[in-house]
């Protein structure tokens, strides 16, 4: 038989229970910042001073009023790309706290010193690529330093990472959805359906199968794919363009996305009659040298094995190196030149495949 101290705890804890349940969900915790359920927040996450000074990421946090995934959506890794960050501050202004169940985190602007520096691929403090040296360090340098903050801050605190980026100063694009799939990444089939959500031309898998391919020289995308996470690339624009038509592209995508995470009621868009291409991977065509290109077409195309791609000349004008395509493929992105350093990629070459 229960004795009576017991009892009466039995009882507490009958009575208790209902009132736990009810208690309402915690605000959402993100560099040091509590999002109350069904509220919004604006703030900057201050990335300290280093030996090269100090700067910031500006991020908007919108908190649904029933608790649910977590998505972060990064714009500006590459502050010349300015469609995805003119879609991110549409995206603050449109995703309603109140319709959405989960959290929205959208960094406004990744690269403060690149854009406004308005510098292509380069923080121009340090000269480094952001998407190239994550997890970063918070001893490092300032591109570093953004790294580890965007690492720790965002990626770590989402479920789906979204990375938005456009055809830099100077580079020609098709617009397309990169998502991570193989061995080592996260959850591809989600993934491949958020990507399907955009409604772009083009889906490449990105198949990740060693360590080695996630870390040398670590994108946000990889640092995505290292933490866990179902991880997309969306990339729309190109030469550095502001153009309406791809801003709407980008957030018709995300909200897209939001329905097919269950983060939002709305429906989803009927499907265009056109499905995407599909492609398995890239292969790109590095300059050898460097001086002034001569692309025979800086425009996305389908490629023949062997076919000419451009020349490179030197400053006197002679023809230093010739460069074809390797394979059969799609020429999906690429340098429009005229400069061109040895080692840059000139073409990325997407890769046919019937499915995935
Ligand atoms: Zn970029």
């Amino acid at each position: 038989m229960m004795s009576l101290p017991r009892l009466f705890l039995a009882l507490l804890l009958l009575i208790a229970a209902p009132a736990l349940a009810a208690s309402p969900p915690e605000p959402f915790a993100i560099a040091g910042h509590g999002v109350a359920p069904g509220t919004r927040a604006d703030f900057r996450i201050p990335v300290p001073s280093g030996s090269d000074g100090a700067t910031f990421i500006p991020v908007t946090v919108i908190n649904g009023r029933q608790p649910g995934p977590v998505l972060a959506v990064v714009a500006g890794v590459h502050g010349f790309e300015f469609a995805s960050i003119l879609a991110a501050e549409r995206l603050a202004e449109r995703v309603d706290p109140a319709r959405l169940t989960g959290t929205l985190v959208l960094v406004r602007v990744a690269n403060i010193p690149g854009f406004e520096g308005r510098s292509p691929n380069v923080n121009p403090v340090d000269r480094k690529n952001l998407n190239r040296v994550f997890p970063g360090h918070p001893g490092g340098t300032q591109t570093e330093r953004i790294a580890d903050l965007i690492a720790r801050e965002v990626v770590a605190r989402s479920d789906f990472l979204m990375d938005v980026h456009s055809g830099d100063g100077a580079e020609f694009l098709d617009a397309f959805v990169g998502v991570y799939g193989g061995p080592l990444a996260t959850d591809f089939p989600l993934a491949l359906k958020v990507a399907q959500a955009f409604r772009f031309p083009n889906i490449v898998r990105y198949s990740m199968e060693s360590r080695e391919q996630i870390d040398r020289g670590r994108s946000l995308n990889r640092q995505g794919v290292a933490m866990g996470k179902p991880t997309i690339l969306v990339e729309i624009g190109q030469n550095g363009s502001r153009e309406e038509a791809h801003v709407a592209a980008i957030v018709a995508g995300v909200e897209g996305a939001l329905t097919v995470l269950g983060m939002s009621p709305a429906p989803l868009p009927e499907p265009k009659a056109k499905p995407a291409r599909l492609f398995e991977g890239t292969v790109s065509v590095s300059a050898g040298h460097t001086g002034v290109f001569h692309p025979v077409d800086a425009t996305p195309r389908p490629l023949k094995k062997g076919e000419r791609l451009g020349t490179i000349r030197d400053y006197t004008g002679r023809e230093v190196e010739r460069l074809v395509s390797p394979v059969d493929g799609y020429a999906l992105y690429g340098i429009t030149g005229p400069p061109v350093e040895a080692g840059d990629s000139v073409v990325t070459i997407a890769l046919p495949t019937e499915a995935f």
